[in-house]
């Protein structure tokens, strides 16, 4: 047993690049060597994205599938031919082939029977399961006692295809299990990120950047009362901003945030964070370090904990979010009518639409939400075609033309005024305010303005309060 702390460590895509950044990977794991670890391993960059293309063109047989499938066997094995030079690069070398010939089955099957969503999921883990594989055999020709270990045999999840969520209490159990008696003969398990199984067996990916929720879950399910559990996030900036620097040239690095103010940053927008890996951890107070695996300073990162601390400032960050649409639904028949926004919701929910923001006008007579892109189509027609919004005396409005932004903080909670220093120094920056929503945490205050006018509300808003570095250190 080590004397440390048990630390859950994942590394990104941009981490699993090179010579250089393997040879990164193992001076960090020396300088953690008196802790228990445990690796999570994201595909190799770029890898996610081609499986998925492969995967849809695939199903319509517009792809040159044996091509395809040798350029990702070769991005693998000549990565594995720079990093490996002992007789290990031949065992990893028949592990990619297996990977990748069974690759080759999924993809056939839905060049055959076209493309159902669990067979999305399976073929889109690939990436996980070939880095991994890299990583971990890198890791014990230089003498680390590695094991590897696949998500499939840990995180039990609900079975939605892409954005499945675990099922705590049972993964909890596997993973104590499977990971408890590694860590106990002093070996460090190598897991593959992004993806678990359902009750029926089918791979269940965890959701865009999902990597990171692994290692949450991971670390909620290895930590209890005897041992301190830490998550380490290795990518490739500092950590959280106080703004989106393409917006604020001037945005600063928060080196403290809550749980709360981090996830509602990781749902608005922050691209930085999967939107639910800080539910597990906020659970048993576990803290999360975002850390730079570039630059490696060990003063400048994010730890995300239950502690505040607080600054004069009670905004603590504004995130941003481009593509999304205003749709609004508006008549008389809607006024006083019980049952309408649940109506509305629910066809919403049957039709897989997210929403994303809600905002009511007390005349009731109007409900305005926000849709991404990707969903905006799907949303108007399904509410075209509905016998109740359908009807002529209900009418349906779509704006294409605007951004949100999203002031988080929880220094706001019972602070007075906030919202009107907001609204003034929007005004002074003359931008029009075209919807509000405040959550009923206080955490944030969420607007919506015209896209043009994003931009410039940020920088008004990050200026009014004045954001700037924590002087303390951690
Ligand atoms: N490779 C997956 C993705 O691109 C998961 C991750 O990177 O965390 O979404
Ligand atoms: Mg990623």
């Amino acid at each position: 047993m080590k004397f440390g702390n048990r630390i859950v460590m994942k590394f990104g895509g941009s981490c699993l690049r090179d010579l250089e950044s393997f040879h990164r990977i193992s001076d960090i794991l020396k300088g953690y060597s008196q802790n228990e670890l445990v690796l999570v391993s994201s595909a190799l960059y770029g890898v996610t994205n081609s499986l998925i293309d492969l995967a849809n063109t695939a199903e319509k047989h517009s792809v040159d599938l044996d091509k395809e499938l040798n350029s990702i066997a070769d991005k693998h094995t000549s990565l594995l031919e720079k990093v490996i030079k002992n007789d290990l690069k031949e065992t990893a070398l028949d592990e990619i082939r297996r990977e990748i010939s069974e690759l080759e089955i999924a993809l056939k099957d839905i060049w055959d029977y076209g493309l159902k969503p669990q067979k999305l999921d399976l073929v889109s883990s690939f990436g996980e399961r070939l880095s991994t594989i890299i990583l971990q055999r890198y890791l014990e020709a230089e003498g680390y006692r590695t094991v590897y270990v696949s998500s499939y045999d840990l995180i039990f999840t609900t079975g939605e295809p892409q954005n499945a969520l675990p099922i705590l209490e049972r993964t909890e159990q596997r993973v104590k299990e499977r990971i408890l008696p590694l860590l106990s003969e002093g070996k460090i398990p190598v897991v593959t990120g992004f993806y678990g199984r359902d009750a029926q067996g089918n791979v269940t990916l965890l959701g865009r950047g999902g990597s990171d929720f692994t290692a949450t879950i991971l670390a909620y399910c290895l930590k209890n009362e005897n041992i301190e559990v830490r998550v380490i996030l290795w990518k490739d900036v500092d950590g959280l901003l106080t703004a989106n620097p393409k917006l604020e040239p001037s945005a600063h690095l928060i080196r403290d945030i809550s749980y709360s103010e981090a996830k509602e940053l990781a749902f608005f927008g922050a691209k930085l964070l999967h939107p639910l890996c800080v539910f597990p951890v906020e659970r048993k107070e576990i803290p999360v370090e975002i850390r730079n695996f570039e630059t490696l300073k060990p003063d400048r990162y994010t730890r995300i904990s239950k502690g505040v601390k607080t600054k004069e400032s009670v905004v603590k960050a504004i995130a941003d979010m481009k593509n999304v649409n205003m749709i609004t639904v508006e008549g008389e028949a809607m006024v006083s009518r019980p049952g309408t926004a649940a109506k509305l919701f629910d066809l919403m929910g049957k039709n897989n639409v997210n929403i994303i923001m809600i905002s009511q006008s007390s005349s009731e007579n109007n409900i305005t939400f926000l849709v991404s892109d990707e969903d905006k189509n799907k949303a108007i027609k399904a509410l075209n075609w509905s016998p109740f919004f359908g009807k002529e005396w209900v009418n349906i409005e779509m704006e294409d033309d605007v951004g949100l932004l999203s002031i988080v903080g929880a220094g706001m909670k019972n602070t007075c005024g906030v919202a009107g220093r907001i609204f003034s120094a929007l005004g002074s920056a003359r931008v029009n305010i075209r919807a509000i929503a405040q959550g009923s945490s206080e955490l944030n205050i969420s607007l919506v303005v015209s896209r043009e006018d994003l931009q410039r509300a940020v920088q008004a808003i990050h200026k009014e309060f004045n954001l700037r570095e924590d002087e303390e250190e951690h």
